[in-house]
């Protein structure tokens, strides 16, 4: 039987970043929210999905509107967004969505667009814990909203859950879950806060769970989630079956996606950019005309690196045949005295042609695939 190798669909990347105020544990690019601001960046990004036409050709498998706060966009702005794109046959399109934004009316917009899938910046069902994170939604209106999505159709939705909170314990974190899968989403992630260099809690210096703490937590969330029938498919994330986010999936099994917006990154024709994460910057590049910013071409050991860096992320890891057919070489043959080391310190596995980081290394896993590739 001849063999597919055909490449799979493009995934675009959609960055739309304001907000309503700024959290103080976040330290992704964000700007303050203002109807006309939104109005001249959507002009802008329609303007740089226009540079990208010759990519935009092909029907897209994916489409992700990530924030920021995505569901500040009118229905009638993403649908100027994804004018003109192509999709594949059950492409994934999926909004980040802030549970304020999730009322009658802006369902009813929503479907007039093509998203059909939902993502949810939930973070806690305790409302001391969103207090702290400052967030503005409160746990008690979120059973109402998931219903909300359900009747407009939307029973295909992740949320997300922040763990090792400042005070929080096994059995806070356990319980937070709990309240989770009363509401039956389709996919959970799972972060573990973490305050960056440029994030205005991280003057504040609270008290965080230090990091076996923090690793019980996680091996806590693990086993509930599998235990309730939740596939842990990559390190934080978990899904129903067949419920898996095909968008990060392309980034974790390294093909090609484009990125628009300020801020974004993108991987495309083995070159990696990122536009700019400042709005003036990014709207003279786009005025420019110029596409792939900041791009570098990666050479082929950037690519392996890449590629190993991602796919083993995913718990079922990387096939080796795959890492032969794109490179042209063995795992072992470019790390063997890591790979056999990691192997005996039951850090990595083999089974039936892949290699993965183990269960219980998962919670270490940058230093696992660090320790292999550095
Ligand atoms: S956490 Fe989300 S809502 Fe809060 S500032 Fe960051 S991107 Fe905006």
């Amino acid at each position: 039987m001849e063999q597919d190798f055909s490449p799979p669909p493009l995934s675009v990347y959609v960055h739309i970043p304001f907000c309503l105020s700024k959290c103080g544990y976040c330290s992704f690019f964000s700007v303050p929210y203002s109807k006309s601001a939104v109005v001249n960046y959507v002009h802008h990004l329609v303007s740089e999905k226009n540079l990208y036409r010759t990519y935009l050709k092909q029907a897209l498998g994916t489409l992700y509107f990530g924030g920021g706060t995505p569901s500040l966009l009118s229905p009638q702005q993403i649908n100027s967004i994804c004018e003109g794109l192509l999709f594949a046959k059950n492409a994934e399109i999926t909004l980040e969505i802030n549970p304020l934004q999730i009322s009658e009316s802006y369902l009813e917009g929503l479907k007039t667009t093509k998203v059909n899938r939902l993502s949810l910046g939930l973070q806690s069902m305790d409302d001391t814990e969103l207090k702290w994170l400052e967030r503005r939604h409160q746990a008690r209106e979120i059973k109402s909203k998931i219903k909300l999505l359900q009747e407009f159709g939307y029973s295909n939705f992740s949320l997300d859950l922040m763990y090792g909170l400042p005070g929080s314990t096994i059995a806070s974190v356990k319980a937070n879950l709990l309240a989770y899968l009363e509401l039956a989403p389709s996919h959970v992630s799972s972060y573990l806060l973490t305050l960056e260099e440029d994030c205005s809690y991280r003057a504040k210096l609270p008290t965080l769970p230090d990091d076996d703490h923090a690793a019980d937590q996680y091996e806590m969330i693990v086993n509930t989630l599998c235990s309730n029938g939740y596939h842990h498919y990559e390190i934080s994330n978990f899904a129903l079956p067949g419920y898996e986010a095909a968008h990060n999936l392309a980034y974790w099994q390294s093909h090609d996606y484009l990125a628009l917006g300020a801020s974004a990154s993108g991987f495309l024709d083995k070159i990696r950019y990122t536009n700019p994460p400042n709005l003036t910057e990014y709207y003279d590049y786009v005025t420019s005309g110029k596409c792939f910013p900041n791009g570098m071409d990666c050479d082929a050991k950037r690519l392996r690196e890449d590629y190993l860096m991602m796919g083993l992320r995913l718990t079922e890891g990387i096939d080796e045949e795959d890492f032969y057919n794109r490179f042209g070489l063995r795992i072992e043959s470019l790390y063997a005295d890591k790979l056999e080391r990691l192997l005996k310190q039951g850090l990595l596995k083999r089974s039936r042609g892949k290699l993965a980081i183990s269960e219980t290394a998962l919670f270490i896993s940058s230093g696992v695939i660090g320790e292999l590739i550095l």
